[in-house]
């Protein structure tokens, strides 16, 4: 378990106080100059050593993102961007990070874009967050009126300014390059990598993009030392992680721990425990919608970092944790999922638009009985073609989830759908089309 001593979110159920006095106390803001001023090769050192990996999803180390950064300003300006999308099923940290540990994100800002040469910041919050954005924005401003941020941000010489920008809603627009094209005011669809943002960014500048987390911690880091951050965890999995943990749970929260803890110890200390005990428990996603799901018998003894995940073929992604307990049809919860994925893909990549209409097509006939025994195989042959043959990660997005459920659940499908004395009859019907979905859906 964590110790108090080690936590980075004092305030994550705000008993303590949102506003700069009450952050403050905390050590927000104490010494920033001073860190600053140990200038920007050892802060970016620092955030190697840290080992730090990025807290959106991807994992990417941080020090190294940063280092990307041209060294010198040419003639284009340098940008920071803040992801506050958090458009994940089942991940809502940034969210308490935005209403209650507002003055940690503003600081880490502010540090990040002096270590990346940039002197305007974008905060870039979904549009379902107005209260939280209107939050962060009182803090922006109490940070200018103590000068902490603006011209000489807290006296370091650097001017910063933060602006904050209102997404509209779309999952996609949590892509980083959909995330520059929506503040460019363009349609929020992804670009074609590379080039990469940290050359070639906003408006065609050098850019870097951090989630929430990840820049929130960094004060802390810097404050405390890359060592003790880097003592937290495991090897190339390091530090404090803060996990959301949903679905049937008896309690469901948002919790601070170090990376590398039991999934179990998370479900059953912090969040009350599986409705109707830890043997009632069927799966487990382990990061957010997008990540293949992992059944109870791994669930038993799993670690909840980056390494341990994958080697499971799933993924600590957002570590937004949705547990599903026997209570649950799990075919049908993974058809939601992909009809979620159908709604939200942006439609420039014909595998993933076509893909993600004909995998919950698919899944519907599954969790109705209604499939033939070839639509498995079939399933997952689709899920391959969208992996991998897409301009973003959202292909495989889309496709985890569904690959997840065949591979741990693949009985349950075929037990279902050979009860069906329709099965023969099925196996004439064109499997990728469902005129009855399809008018349901009006598409
Ligand atoms: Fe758009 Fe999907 Fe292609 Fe990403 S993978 S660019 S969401 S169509």
């Amino acid at each position: 378990m964590l110790k108090d001593q080690d936590r980075i979110f004092k305030n994550l159920y705000n008993d303590l106080g949102v506003d700069i006095l009450s952050a403050q106390k905390r050590s927000d803001w104490s010494d920033t100059k001073e860190l600053c001023s140990k200038g920007r090769d050892w802060i970016i050192n620092e955030v190697k050593i840290s080992e730090l990996r990025g807290r959106g999803g991807a994992g990417f180390p941080t020090g190294l993102k940063w280092s990307f950064a041209p060294k010198v300003v040419g003639s284009r300006p340098h940008y920071l961007i803040i992801n506050a999308d958090e458009s994940e099923p089942g991940t809502c940290k940034d969210r308490d990070l935005l209403r209650f540990e507002p003055h940690k994100l503003i600081e880490g800002c502010l540090i990040a874009s002096y270590a990346v040469n940039a002197h305007k910041c974008y905060i870039y919050v979904r549009g379902e967050f107005f209260n939280e954005g209107q939050i962060l924005q009182k803090a922006i401003d109490e940070a200018y009126d103590k000068k902490l941020i603006g011209k000489d941000a807290s006296g370091t010489g650097w001017d910063f300014d933060i602006y904050i920008h209102y997404g509209a809603g779309a999952y996609i627009c949590g892509e980083e390059t959909a995330l520059l094209e929506s503040i460019e005011g363009n349609k929020g669809q992804p670009r074609i990598k590379p080039p990469f943002p940290a050359l070639i960014g906003l408006y065609g500048c050098p850019t870097i993009i951090n989630n929430v987390e990840t820049i929130a911690v960094v004060p802390t880091i810097l404050r405390k030392g890359s060592k003790w951050f880097a003592s937290l965890g495991k090897p190339k999995n390091t530090g404090t992680k803060i996990f959301c943990i949903s679905g049937n749970v008896n309690k469901p929260c948002n919790v601070e721990e170090e990376m590398g803890v039991p999934l179990k110890d998370l479900i059953e200390i912090h969040a009350g425990g599986v409705v109707g005990g830890w043997e009632n428990l069927q799966a487990v996603i382990p990061g957010g919608s997008s990540m293949p799901l992992l059944p109870k018998k791994i669930c038993d003894t799993i670690t909840m970092d980056f390494d341990s995940l994958i080697k499971e073929k799933s993924g600590l992604g957002t570590a937004g944790i949705v547990v599903i307990n026997k209570d649950q049809d799990i075919i049908k919860c993974i058809a939601r999922i992909a009809r979620f994925y159908k709604h939200e893909s942006c439609g420039q990549c014909t595998p993933c638009r076509e893909g993600a209409g004909w995998m919950w097509r698919m899944l519907e006939r599954m969790t109705k009985g209604d499939a033939s025994n070839e639509e498995i195989d079939m399933l997952m042959d689709v899920t391959k073609q969208i992996e991998g043959h897409t301009i973003c990660a959202f292909g495989e997005g889309s496709a985890w989830p569904v690959q997840g459920l065949l591979r741990h659940f693949k009985k349950q499908i075929k037990k279902r759908n050979n009860f069906n004395p329709l099965i023969k009859q099925n196996k004439n019907i064109p499997y990728l089309i469902d005129q009855h979905l399809l008018e349901k859906e009006n598409v």
